[in-house]
Order: structure tokens, then C-alpha cells, then sequence
């Protein structure tokens, strides 16, 4: 039997020993043997830091960025092959679309924010700089730098690709090199696609390794540069979380676990309203995909109790609906566990849901399974139950059936639906089916620090809306609690996870120096051209321009009145604006202000500036009167290069001061300009 290989210190090596066998959870025919025996796990710590960590580390984000949208599009080519061998996982179509698609989107996404949101740089700036002292000669900025160690993931069964990539996107992001472990019955799906990964040669020596069976002695060798992110069991992240080592070092985990899912159905939403078919649709959805193993699926149906049975009736026609059997086959709605032995623990776990709650759909080792044979495949009948007296029952908020299995508990109360939802004592996703947005935001409140995520679906967001169960790159992934206490994704703040902050003291010119970006109080540099006349690579953090003084007159506000239209009272009418607690009489338009500082700072002739895209964090500071004069300063703040596009994004930090040399206004102006090539190519 084949065994499937380790991918150690960029070498793929088999396992000592014949190792434990996995099947095919839908047919029971072995399918390969996973055994890392005898891998030398300090050698693969000390090669990630070494070569992986050294070479992600040389890379900007925006580089990182690149590289992840590589491999995105490169898997992407390559999808047909995981989609062939994830069914084998029990998984059906959909199920794959899920874990693969997801998967590669969630490197997309991440290849995006770490382009769009960070610098091409390596360093990431957290917030603008903190005050400290009265001259402003010493100043405070807290930085992002990669941690120089390695991230452990290890993974669930569930999502053999999705559960990869989605930790995998951040950390890559971070300029950290990764170990993967995926979970053993599913791991062929994940080492299948780590071969394809590696061949395309795209990721750097080191950055990543794959450990296909236990993971030996690694943690006694962890040290405080790295970072553990698990997804399993409550059990297990207990056990690692508590290991010495760990403890020892200090060493950064954050764990995503199980959790009791909770849907609630608001009062309104009774049967004959769109809100109560979406609720169907949205439960037999995730109880369904996955075969009910995904983390996020809905355990728990909190519903009102005057309309228990109702929903019961109708959960258990839509249910009846879904066929099981050999996801190969498209007519198969619902494929098989992942395992027989998942299938066993599904079994027993709802005999313990059984002691407190009836069940009124499924529960039968008798149902028909489409073109499979149901004695060798893990397939389970989608089990629904139903508990009367879910305030005095423990189980059923505690008990994870992993797989097609949720119950329903009625409530009378909105504080009864609220405190039967904390119940389950911290989850990674909770919703609430419901049109009155009243209701909406009193369970919302009451329930949402037990929650990582929530989602409130109605008949306007329903069609758009992208499900209880979907973790989205965007948003944070995790929950307190029972869900483990972690958070994953959420965009930038999960390429943060993988990064150390640091407070940074110093003079502003220091930290200009350090973090890239020009802070008040450091150098002005006055060029001898006007900075509109630089290309990007000529332009210096700190080249500066200071216009003269213009006055702004009643005809200049006047005029711009009657042009825009914004004959606001504070501009025109010199008594009302009088009584404006923050004017002493007519003052001249915000837009007035930033409008002349525009006419006072540009250089008007053919350059290598190619266009003002906006302006950021503009405040007005003092009011300026008709009789007042303003002039200009504009400071090269920040250059961000746009990857070869022949341009680059420079921020100004922009200062109008009155005739008082009083701060009147504040804001960065954003603009591209051409890089030396481009400059040059057009003249
Ligand atoms: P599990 O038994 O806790 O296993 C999870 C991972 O931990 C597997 O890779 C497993 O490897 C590994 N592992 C187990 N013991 C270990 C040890 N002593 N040292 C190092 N690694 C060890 O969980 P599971 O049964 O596979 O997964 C199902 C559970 O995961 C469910 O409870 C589900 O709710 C949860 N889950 C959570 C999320 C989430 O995002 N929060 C997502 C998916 C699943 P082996 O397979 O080789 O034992």
C-alpha cells in the first residue's frame, strides 16, 4: 500500500514502519498507509527558521502578496485532480466547492489585503504615531515585524484543503514559513495538493513542511518565535495548549475548536413568511453539507415555542428531501462521514442527545443510500431532535454530534432564546433568522460576546447572503469558550497573528527612518525643484514644499458659494453664523480651504504626477474668516511601489496654516506618480 509521503526540510521521505491504514469513506477500500516515523522534527523546526523564515523575510508583503495569488492560479489549474480525490473524503460536489474553491479564494483574498492593505514593505505600521512628550521631540509608534520562528498548523479532518490554505494564506503573508499536520484520515486530499504546491516551484526553500501522521517530539522543541495554530477538538487543544514546552516558551496558540452553533428564529418570522422558508433552507443547509461536519454548522434550533411543532413538520419534509449516498453522483445531495470511525462517534454522541431530546427525524441505521453500498461507506441519515425542556437540559448544549445532527429548543422569551444561545458556552458562529432588525440587535447584544461571528438573515440580504456556516477571509474566524478562545482570518488582523508587535520609541526622524513613513517634527528636506517635478524614485520621505500666503476674501466665499451651491448659513449669513457657537461670523468652506491649498501646492506643467486618487483623515482644525490668509505645507509622507505597473502611490502629509501660523487643516493627500521608466518612456 502506498504510504503517503512527509515533506521535511524540502525533501519529500516516507515514514518509518507500515503506519495506519485510511480508506475511502465511501467505498472502505484502503487507500494509502500515514506514518511519520522517524522524521527528524527539530531539524524541520530549525530549517523552517533557518531557510524558510530568512527567505519569506527578504520578501515585501506586497511581494508575499504576488506569490500567494501565484499559487492561487496555479491551483486553480490544477482543481480537477483534488476534486477527484475528495470524493473519496465522503465529500460531494458542493462539499468540494467548499473546501477547494474556498480554499484557493482564501489565498486570493489574503494575496489582496496583503497588495491593497499593507506596504510593499517589511515592516507594518499599527496606528499613527502616540505623543509622549510636550515638543513633540520624542514620540511612540507600534510596529508589525514577522516572528522569526515557525507556524505549526495542525488541522482538522473536515476541510482537508480549505483547513490548509486558510491558515496557510496569513502566515505566508506574514513572512512566516509553515508545518503543516493535517489530520490523519483526510490527509491524502492535503498531501496531494502540497506535492502539486511544491512542483510549481512558487514558494521559497522552507517555508513550507507537511507532516503526514503524528508529529513526534516537535513541541518539546518549539520556542517563544513560534506559533501554534490548531483546529480540532476541545480535547485536544486542552492537551497541546497545557503542554510544557509551550507553556515554558510561551509559545503563541490559538486554537479553533467545537461549538454548539446556535440558530435563532425570531417571533415574526412564523410560517407563511419568507424569513421562516429561509430558516428551512438555512438549517437543512448546514446540516447537510459537510454531512454535517463543519465546525460552524447549526447545532442547536432556537425557536419559538408556539411554532415548535410547525417547524419540526417542516424541517423534517425538507430533510426527507436530501438523498444520501456516493457523492460522485449528482442526484446525491448528501455524501458519507469521513470515516467509519467518524461515523461510530456521530453514532454514540447522539445517544447522548437522545437521554434529554426526542428524535423526530433520522436516528436510523435503516435508509436508503443511492448507488453505494451502505455497509462498507460511513453514511449517516440526517438526525433531527427535539428537546422540550432545553433550559434544564445539559447535553444538548454540550454535546457535539459531528456530523448531520442538530435539535431543536423552543423558547417563549427573547431573554430565554438569548440565554438558551450562551448556553453553549462560547461558539464560532451564531445567526438569527429575522425581519425586525429590533429583535435583531436585542439578541445581538445579549448574545454576541459569546460569539465569534454572527449573521442576521432576512428577505433583503437572504439572496446575497453567504450562510450561517461560511468562514469568509474577511472576517475574523473563531469564538471564545468552547470554540477555543482563537481567531483566525478577518483579513489583515490574521497576517497579524503570525507578527510581533513592538512599542517604538524614539525622535520622529528615527522613526520615519524605521517605519518608512515621514512623521511630523522629523527632517524637512526643501529640494531644489518643485516635488511634483520628481519621479518616484527621485522622491524623498520628507522632500517638502511650503507655498506663499494667499488671503481668502467674502468674493472668494461668495463666489464659491453661488458656484457649488453650498450656501451653508456659516458662509453666508454673518449673523446666523454668529450664533454658531464655533464661528465668529461668516467662514470660508472647508472645501473652499482645501481647494485653494490644491491651487496653492500644485506645479501645473506636464510631470511625472499622474493623478490625486483622494485624500485621507482630513480634519479642519481652526475655522479660517474672510480677511484671513492660508498658505501650504506638503511633505512626502509615504511611497508605496506598485509592483511593475510603472507607478508608484505617494501620500503627502498636507498642513494649511493661518496668516497665525494656527493649524487650519490636516489631511494626507494621495497620489500616483510615475516611476523613472515610465517617466522616461513618455517624454
Ligand atoms: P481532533 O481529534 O482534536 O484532531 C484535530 C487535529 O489534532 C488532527 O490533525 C489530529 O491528528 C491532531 N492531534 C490529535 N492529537 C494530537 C496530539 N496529541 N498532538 C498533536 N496533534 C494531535 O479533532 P478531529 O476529530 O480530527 O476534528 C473534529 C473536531 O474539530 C470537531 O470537534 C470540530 O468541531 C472541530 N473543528 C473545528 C473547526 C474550527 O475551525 N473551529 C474546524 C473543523 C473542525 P490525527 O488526525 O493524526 O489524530
Amino acid at each position: 500500500m502506498m504510504k503517503l509521503g512527509n515533506l521535511a526540510q524540502d525533501r519529500w521521505i516516507e515514514g518509518d514502519g507500515t503506519g495506519k491504514a485510511l480508506s475511502n469513506a465511501v467505498t472502505g477500500e484502503p487507500i494509502a498507509n500515514i506514518t511519520s516515523d522517524g522524521l527528524d522534527f527539530r531539524a524541520m523546526l530549525g530549517h523552517a527558521r533557518k531557510v524558510g523564515g530568512a527567505n519569506l523575510r527578504k520578501m515585501t508583503f506586497h511581494e508575499r502578496g504576488d506569490m500567494l495569488k501565484a499559487l492561487a492560479q496555479y491551483l486553480m489549474e490544477q482543481k480537477k485532480q483534488f476534486y477527484a480525490l475528495s470524493t473519496a473524503t465522503g465529500a460531494t460536489r458542493a462539499d468540494s466547492w467548499i473546501d477547494i474553491d474556498g480554499g484557493i479564494s482564501t489565498l486570493f483574498v489574503f494575496s489582496s489585503k496583503a497588495r491593497r492593505e499593507m506596504p510593499n514593505d517589511h515592516v507594518y505600521l499599527d496606528g499613527p504615531p502616540e505623543q509622549l512628550s510636550r515638543n513633540g521631540t520624542f514620540i511612540g509608534q507600534h510596529i508589525y515585524t514577522s516572528k522569526l520562528g515557525a507556524a505549526v498548523h495542525i488541522n482538522a479532518f473536515n476541510f482537508p484543503v480549505w483547513g490548509m490554505l486558510e491558515k496557510l494564506a496569513p502566515t505566508l503573508a506574514a513572512g512566516v514559513p509553515a508545518i503543516v499536520k493535517p489530520a490523519s484520515s483526510t490527509a491524502y486530499l492535503t498531501e496531494l495538493v502540497v506535492r502539486r504546491i511544491i512542483e510549481s516551484g512558487i514558494l521559497p526553500a522552507g517555508s513550507l513542511q507537511l507532516i503526514c501522521g503524528g508529529v513526534g517530539d516537535l513541541f518539546d522543541h518549539l520556542n517563544c518565535q513560534d506559533t501554534i495554530a490548531f483546529t480540532g477538538s476541545k480535547t485536544t487543544a486542552e492537551k497541546l495548549q497545557q503542554h510544557p514546552r509551550v507553556v515554558s516558551e510561551s509559545v503563541a496558540f490559538t486554537a479553533e475548536t467545537d461549538s454548539l452553533n446556535a440558530s435563532i428564529l425570531g417571533p415574526d418570522a412564523v410560517p407563511g413568511t419568507p424569513e421562516f422558508d429561509l430558516y428551512i433552507k438555512e438549517v437543512v443547509r448546514e446540516m447537510t453539507s459537510k454531512a454535517g461536519q463543519k465546525c460552524t454548522a447549526i447545532r442547536r434550533i432556537i425557536a419559538p415555542s408556539s411554532i415548535a411543532a410547525e417547524l419540526v413538520e417542516a424541517l423534517s419534509t425538507a430533510l426527507g428531501q436530501v438523498s444520501v449516498g456516493n457523492p460522485a453522483n449528482r442526484e446525491v445531495g448528501m455524501g458519507a462521514l469521513a470515516s467509519l470511525g467518524q461515523r461510530d462517534e456521530v453514532r454514540a454522541r447522539v445517544g447522548d442527545l437522545a437521554a434529554e431530546a426526542d428524535i423526530v427525524y433520522g436516528g436510523s441505521d435503516k435508509f436508503e443510500v443511492v448507488d453505494a453500498d451502505a455497509s462498507k461507506g460511513a453514511f449517516f441519515m440526517p438526525t433531527l431532535l427535539h428537546c422540550q425542556k432545553p433550559m434544564r437540559s445539559s447535553a444538548v448544549h454540550s454535546v457535539e454530534a459531528f456530523g448531520p445532527v442538530s435539535t431543536v429548543l423552543p423558547y417563549d422569551t427573547p431573554d430565554e432564546a438569548i440565554e438558551l444561545a450562551r448556553m453553549g458556552e462560547g461558539s464560532l458562529a451564531g445567526s438569527i433568522i429575522t425581519n425586525d432588525d429590533a429583535f435583531a440587535r436585542e439578541v445581538v447584544l445579549g448574545t454576541a460576546a459569546y460569539h465569534g461571528r454572527m449573521l442576521v438573515i432576512n428577505r433583503h440580504c437572504a439572496d446575497e447572503s453567504t450562510g450561517h456556516g461560511s468562514p469568509l477571509p474577511h472576517l475574523v474566524h473563531g469564538g471564545p469558550g468552547r470554540a477555543g478562545g482563537g481567531e483566525e482570518m478577518g483579513g489583515v488582523r490574521g497576517i497579524k497573528h503570525y507578527m510581533q508587535r513592538t512599542a517604538i520609541q524614539g525622535s520622529p526622524e528615527t522613526l520615519s527612518v524605521i517605519g518608512h513613513r515621514w512623521v511630523r517634527g522629523a527632517d524637512e528636506k526643501e529640494p531644489g525643484v518643485h516635488p511634483f517635478r520628481k519621479t518616484f524614485e527621485q522622491l524623498e520621505l520628507g522632500d517638502t514644499f511650503r507655498s506663499g500666503l494667499r488671503e481668502v476674501s467674502l468674493e472668494d466665499i461668495d463666489h464659491f458659494a453661488n458656484f457649488t451651491g453650498d450656501t451653508f448659513y456659516a458662509h453666508m449669513d454673518e449673523e446666523a453664523a454668529e450664533k454658531n457657537p464655533f464661528f465668529e461670523g461668516r467662514v470660508a468652506h472647508g472645501y473652499l480651504i482645501v481647494s485653494f491649498a490644491a491651487g496653492l501646492f500644485v506645479d501645473p506643467d506636464f510631470g511625472p504626477v499622474l493623478a490625486n486618487y483622494g485624500i485621507d483623515d482630513l480634519r479642519f482644525v481652526t475655522p479660517l474668516n474672510y480677511g484671513d490668509s492660508m498658505r501650504v505645507r506638503l511633505t512626502c509622507k509615504q511611497k508605496t511601489l506598485r509592483g511593475d505597473s510603472g507607478y508608484g502611490e505617494v501620500r503627502w502629509d498636507t498642513e494649511i496654516t493661518n496668516q497665525k501660523d494656527e493649524i487650519v487643516a490636516q489631511y494626507d493627500v494621495l497620489t500616483m506618480v510615475a516611476t523613472d521608466a515610465h517617466w522616461a518612456s513618455v517624454q
